[in-house]
């Protein structure tokens, strides 16, 4: 075993996926390797029906691998107990979903504050915490708003509030600004810059080029299998940040 699955949060090694059985089966990841250090940020494209989905899911635990491992924060997690694994993914790592996944039925604070709630912290605690994050997401004034009443970038500044609220090890974000027009899409591409500024650990999976440059490392995918990766310099990210008028 590489001396970087003790200092990385997130490894995978010679990770496999094959979804179903026999000759229809499919194999959505074939063979991924990865290192992704503290406060990196990581990016990942690729043509649909590459296996970005699918990958993402085994890093997270959402998904079992059919091979390899999956280790996070030096302990391997692809092998551990259902139950484990539900307390994995309740207190270690937090997903961003193209489409939001938010309760219609809580307010926008509700739907924050439940991360931190499931991860076991106090109702105060967790009301505290999310109140922040939607402050700092600039969405306080919709803290009692329904999701049905929030625009798209809206609703994608609460899923990534709550993706934060229980201080996750590792946010995972699938297409996050695939159901967004393009001014909630340069929203959210300020609001993942900043992530990245503040040392959160993110694996951003995205078919959108301003969000990738926003990474320190960037990978493509085809088959099943990172092909390619690019060490993106802060002059890549600067010159790219300037041009869409990221840099304030
Ligand atoms: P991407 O996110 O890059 O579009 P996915 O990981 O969703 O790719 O899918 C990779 C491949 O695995 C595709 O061929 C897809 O049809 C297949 N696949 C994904 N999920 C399942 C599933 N639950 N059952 C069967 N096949 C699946
Ligand atoms: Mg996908």
């Amino acid at each position: 075993m590489s001396n970087a699955v003790g200092t990385s949060v997130l490894c995978a090694r010679g990770l496999h996926k094959r979804h179903g059985e026999g000759e229809g089966s499919v194999r959505a990841v074939d063979g991924v390797d990865l290192d992704i250090g503290a406060g990196e940020t990581v990016a990942v494209m690729g043509p649909s029906g590459c296996g970005k989905s699918t990958l993402l899911h085994l890093l997270g635990g959402l998904d079992r691998p059919s091979g390899g491992e999956v280790w996070l924060n030096g302990r391997r997690i692809d092998d551990i107990s259902e139950k484990a694994l539900a307390r994995v993914r309740r207190t270690d790592v937090s997903y961003v979903f193209q489409s939001f996944h938010l309760m219609e039925e809580l307010t926008a604070v509700e739907n924050v504050e439940m991360s931190a709630l499931l991860a076991g912290r106090s109702p105060r605690t967790a009301r505290r915490r999310a109140e922040e994050l939607l402050d700092r997401l600039g969405i306080a004034d919709r803290s009692k708003s329904l999701p049905s009443a929030l625009s798209g970038g809206q609703r994608q500044r609460v899923a990534v509030a709550r993706a934060l609220c229980n201080e996750p090890l590792v946010v995972l974000a699938d297409e996050p600004t695939g159901n967004l027009d393009s001014t909630a899409t340069l929203d959210v591409l300020r609001l993942f810059k900043d992530l990245h500024e503040s040392g959160q650990t993110l694996v951003v999976v995205t078919h959108d080029a301003r969000i990738a440059a926003t990474a320190d490392r960037m990978f493509s995918m085809r088959d099943g299998v990172l092909v390619d990766e690019t060490r993106l310099t802060g002059g890549t990210t600067g010159q790219l940040g300037a041009l869409i008028g990221l840099e304030d």
